[in-house]
């Protein structure tokens, strides 16, 4: 049997690369730090590590900035971009909208490498709204199809009604998926329970692909009920706020793992989510440092004794508690 490649060697030799390129002696590209993937129960591979974009859009003064780092985001390799109608009453789609139509003119990215997420506002979910809401989200995003699309929360509208305006949008190609956020356990077997009737098979392009939910260290409700649920089911779950929104990359408890291993504090804390299975992460970031250490923080492996270190210093709540909701 070949002997097995420590996960310790392995993020040493990475960090030390990565050490190389922070300090200018060669850049970090994509064949270094390239993209892990999670696979959607239908097959299709999603990738797990993600651009986040909320505040974005949201002032004119600093679109142009904000269109530069997303496009700086694809140039480093980040290819999937998480975004919604919300964020900037869709500021934020028409940032991403802007970069993606440039970097693909430039051919610096092609459509087919892309995995854009947005949201539909749960007060818009009815069975016309979806559509009509989907419809502007596409034209600000200037894409035919937007390849994941989520009910942003449980709102008023049935669920009934969302589900086969998704499926609608699916069968039309003006989505690839679609999937929810921030639905505990119970939500989702509703949902499924709300699928059958509907006669969507899970494991089809129309059935609920995903769940985007809070998830950091020190957020880990969802790993009591819901994360066990969602693998059962082959749902990777989405994680947001994967550094506590930027909070976590001053946490004085993870210093000294961080030194120890030559990383930083925010690279830790993403390392750790995307350590776990069947979780991908979308950090937002507009800083090109801080979007650098993200994209090469999914490339590195943290061992057994490090993740139990952490286990400890966070644990997980010791029971059921209800999601942490932004
Ligand atoms: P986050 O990604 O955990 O943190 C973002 C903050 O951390 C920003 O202030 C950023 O500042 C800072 N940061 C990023 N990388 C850093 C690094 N390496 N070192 C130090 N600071 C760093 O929080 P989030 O924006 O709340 O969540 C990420 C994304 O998830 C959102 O943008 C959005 O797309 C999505 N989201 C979804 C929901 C939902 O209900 N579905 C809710 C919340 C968020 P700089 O920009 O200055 O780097």
């Amino acid at each position: 049997m070949a002997e097995p490649v420590s996960p310790s060697w392995l993020l040493a030799e990475r960090s030390a690369r990565y050490d190389e390129a922070k300090h200018g002696q060669r850049p970090i590209n994509v064949w270094e730090a390239s993209l892990r993937y999670c696979k959607l129960a239908c097959g299709t591979e999603m990738p797990a590590l993600g651009l986040g974009t909320w505040r974005m859009g949201e002032s004119a003064r600093r679109r142009t900035a904000e269109v530069a780092a997303v496009r700086n985001a694809l140039n480093i390799g980040y290819r999937l971009i998480d975004t919604a109608e919300m964020y900037g009453e869709g500021g934020a789609e028409t940032v991403v909208g802007t970069a993606l139509g440039d970097a693909m003119r430039a051919g610096d990215v092609r459509r087919e490498e892309l995995f854009v997420v947005s949201k539909v506002y749960p007060h818009n979910a009815s069975r016309k709204g979806t559509l009509q809401a989907c419809d502007r989200s596409r034209a600000r995003l200037d894409l035919d199809q937007i390849d994941m699309y989520l009910l942003h929360w449980r709102g008023q509208h049935p669920l009934r009604e969302t589900c086969s305006a998704m499926q609608q949008l699916v069968a039309e190609k003006r989505i690839g998926h679609w999937g929810v956020s921030n639905f505990d356990t119970a939500d989702m077997i509703e949902l499924l329970a709300v699928q059958r009737e509907l006669g969507i098979a899970q494991d089809s392009v129309a059935g609920c692909a995903t769940n985007q939910v809070y998830y950091s260290l020190r957020a880990r409700a969802p790993e009591a009920s819901l994360l066990p649920w969602m693998r059962s089911h082959r749902m990777p779950l989405i994680a947001y706020s994967p550094i506590d929104q930027g909070a976590l990359a001053g946490e004085p408890a993870l210093r000294p793992m961080a030194k120890r291993l030559g990383i930083s504090v925010a690279q830790l804390a993403l390392a750790w989510v995307m350590a776990q299975n069947a979780v991908a992460a979308i950090p937002k970031s507009v800083r090109d440092a801080h979007l650098r250490e993200n994209f090469a923080a999914a490339q590195l492996t943290l061992c057994a004794s490090d993740l139990a270190e952490l286990d400890r210093r966070f644990p997980a709540p010791p029971g059921k508690t209800p999601l942490t909701v932004l």
